[in-house]
């Protein structure tokens, strides 16, 4: 940490704050400019308390040098994460692509999809089966009728499932079914939940939630992380913005922002992130140009008729026409995309 004191701090109230440093732990170096003074701190600054040095009056402020979060950082592992499950790939130069209607509805809804997403070319079947729903009276989902309705379509078509789970509770249940755990939006900063995902031998599909900043999103991961659950796939879902022409506002920078700060690999979910139909194909084809490391898309046989989420599911056939192009972008760019 670098320690920035006020101007004018006498040599006495340097050598006191340095002392201070040092009885935490750390070793003072006293660096004097022509301007102000600032003192580096050296030593691992995310074990100790260093913001307490704030606490006296000549400092002016405390500057991390390090990342808060630790196993996340790209500066404790520099090599890309990569996820696998069944055939699905995510990261280090592999796009994985993960497509399924909002909610399993039906047998027949869900293996008519699984089939169609997969001769399309994605290799994890998405599908919810508890559903995080802002109205208490919207349909909530088929529970674990639902997650066996997706075992069935994996045994039919060999997809990945993934899936959402809401509760700490509830995770046993699910990771019975799923082969990805998904974290959803408005579970982001569920602490406990995140800690239960992570003392899970299985995937976690962190969703970014609409209001939580890039440190906050990749502290949560942290949290998974810190349980020893290492396959944590970070997806950028789109934020609240004063926006209203989309139903969230979808900042793809957060793709090469968050590669420069983290070995997780980083997705994109266009449909949650656009809340459009139209919108989703271009936006599937920017994600992979931004360097994304997959893409999460909302499919569905009959898209007027979906239980949640009609407005932005895509069908069986923009989605095939989408991942033809996807497949363009990704050749150009070096990346492995079946
Ligand atoms: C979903 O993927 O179905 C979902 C509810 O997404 P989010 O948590 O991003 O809103
Ligand atoms: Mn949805």
């Amino acid at each position: 940490m670098i320690v920035v004191l006020k101007p004018n701090t006498t040599p006495e109230v340097i050598s006191e704050i340095s002392a201070h440093i040092e009885s935490l732990g750390f070793k003072a170096h006293v660096i004097v400019g022509t301007e102000r003074t600032v003192i580096a701190a050296a030593g691992d600054e995310r074990k100790k308390q260093l913001e307490q040095v704030e606490s006296f009056e000549a400092v002016e402020k405390v500057l991390p040098i390090l990342a808060a979060y630790k196993i996340a950082s790209k500066e404790t592992k520099a090599e890309p994460t990569v996820v696998k499950v069944l055939d699905l790939v995510i990261g280090g130069g592999n796009v994985g692509v993960i497509a399924g209607p909002c909610s399993v509805e039906s047998e027949e809804q869900i293996v008519e999809t699984a089939r169609a997403v997969k001769a399309a070319g994605a290799k994890g079947l998405r599908g919810g089966a508890f559903k995080p729903r802002t109205s208490p009276y919207a349909f909530q989902g088929m529970k674990e009728e639902g997650l066996k309705l997706l075992a069935t379509a994996r045994q039919e078509t060999g997809l990945a499932v993934v899936t959402e789970v809401m509760t700490p509770h509830h995770v046993e249940m699910v990771a019975r079914y799923a082969d990805v755990l998904q974290i959803g939006a408005r579970n982001m900063q569920n602490y406990h939940l995140l800690q239960a995902v992570g003392e899970v031998d299985k995937p976690v599909l962190l969703k970014r939630g609409p209001s939580a900043s890039m440190e906050e999103f990749l502290l949560a991961a942290e949290y998974v992380l810190d349980q020893g659950n290492k396959n944590v796939i970070l997806c950028e879902r789109g934020i609240r913005t004063f926006e209203t022409h989309t139903r969230f506002t979808l900042p793809l920078a957060s793709v090469p922002y968050l590669h420069e700060k983290t070995h997780l690999p980083v997705i994109i979910d266009p449909s949650h992130g656009t809340g459009k139909a139209s919108l989703v194909p271009p936006m599937c084809l920017a994600s992979i140009a931004a360097g994304a490391d997959g893409i999460i898309v909302e499919v569905h046989p009959d898209p007027a008729n979906a239980a949640s989420d009609a407005a932005q599911t895509i069908n069986p056939k923009v989605f095939a026409d989408t991942l033809e192009k996807c497949r363009v972008i990704a050749n150009a760019l070096n990346l492995k995309m079946n």
